[in-house]
């Protein structure tokens, strides 16, 4: 097992050096082949210069990448993924509140057969009323919708075996639906307690408003994992939803002016019912478009519209949605 430890670094320059030191204290007793990818995300402070050292010092085990500019923490860890040449990949903060001694008893939950196994702060230091709390509704929000349920998306230190890294790309703050995603394609996941620790140097780079971020996330994971392959079940279930209480408008005022007489066009329900018709015929089309669209998609790209864990006796094993 080839392990590679991914980790996005933005203006962190004093944490740095205890974090190097840790790793390898917790991962050189191991028997693992093992790799640290610095990613460098446009730091404004020494950072850089720090991490160039260490590659210097450290080339068999410290790789550094650096981006030209800040791109933001998914970015930077898509990045470490596309360069790490480990069979497993654990992401981690380069803050020093994730602790890199928990690495091993990742590795051991991985050895007894899961595909991620996920970091949770079950004693989280962080501000209560913007951090901590917003997180623990987050988290109840997307363990509901997504079925994949975990006290802790937002813990960065997880494992992961790298076939379920593979089948996609990482987008705007997506790296902590990274589980769900996996999940959603047949990992077996299992949450484990990691320490945390409070943040001694620099200071974090997220507040309050990430919350809504997250939650707008989730609509996109949600649709993707539920009908990135049938959107017309979304898009015309609700056409038809909406055509139906049209048609029972419509419905009422008919009957009202034959038996009663009173004219179709005294009530709002009218309007209100000829539009709900027209936004639901609407619905229905944009449906259809993005059934062409995910056509596109996927044979664009030969992506299956399966993952297969295993064949027997049948040449290679490719990994469903992962051919690029
Ligand atoms: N980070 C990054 N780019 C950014 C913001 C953050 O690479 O634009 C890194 C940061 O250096 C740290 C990790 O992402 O290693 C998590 O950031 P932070 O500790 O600020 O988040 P928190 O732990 O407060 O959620
Ligand atoms: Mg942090």
């Amino acid at each position: 097992m080839h392990l590679s430890i991914v980790i996005p670094v933005y203006n962190e320059e004093e944490s740095l050096p205890l974090l190097h030191q840790a790793l390898h204290a917790a991962l050189d007793p191991l028997d693992h082949p093992w790799e640290v990818i610095f990613v460098d995300d446009g730091s404004a402070d020494h950072s850089l210069e720090k991490l160039q050292r260490f590659a210097a010092q450290d080339p068999e085990h410290t790789r550094v990448i650096a981006l030209r500019r800040n791109f933001g923490q998914t970015a930077a860890i898509a990045a470490g993924i596309d360069h790490a040449q480990g069979d497993v990949i654990v992401l981690m903060d380069a803050d020093m509140q994730n602790d890199p001694a928990d690495i091993p008893m990742l590795l051991e939950k991985l050895d007894e057969g899961y595909d991620v196994v996920s970091g949770w702060r079950y004693n989280r230091q962080d501000e209560f009323i913007t951090r901590t709390l917003p997180s623990r509704i987050a988290n109840s929000l997307i363990s509901r919708v997504t079925g994949v349920h975990l006290h802790d998306y937002g813990c960065t230190l997880k494992a992961y075996r790298r076939e379920v890294l593979t089948g996609f790309r990482l987008y705007g703050e997506m790296h902590r639906f990274i589980p769900a995603y996996a999940g959603s394609v047949g990992a077996k996941i299992i949450e484990v307690p990691v320490r945390h620790h409070p943040r001694r140097f620099g200071k974090t780079k997220y507040g309050l408003e990430r919350t809504a971020k997250v939650i707008l996330d989730l609509f996109t994971v949600k649709f993707l994992i539920s009908y990135a392959h049938k959107p017309i079940y979304l898009f015309g279930g609700t056409g038809l939803g909406l055509m139906a209480a049209s048609g029972l408008m419509l419905l009422f005022l008919l009957v009202r002016r034959l038996w009663l007489r009173v004219s179709v066009f005294d009530s709002p329900l009218f309007v209100v019912g000829i539009m709900l018709l027209i936004l639901g015929f609407q619905s229905i089309l944009m449906g259809l478009i993005a059934e062409l669209l995910v056509r596109t998609y996927h044979e664009s790209q030969r992506k299956p519209t399966y993952t297969v864990r295993q064949v027997l006796n049948g040449g290679d094993k490719r990994q469903g949605r992962s051919k690029e």
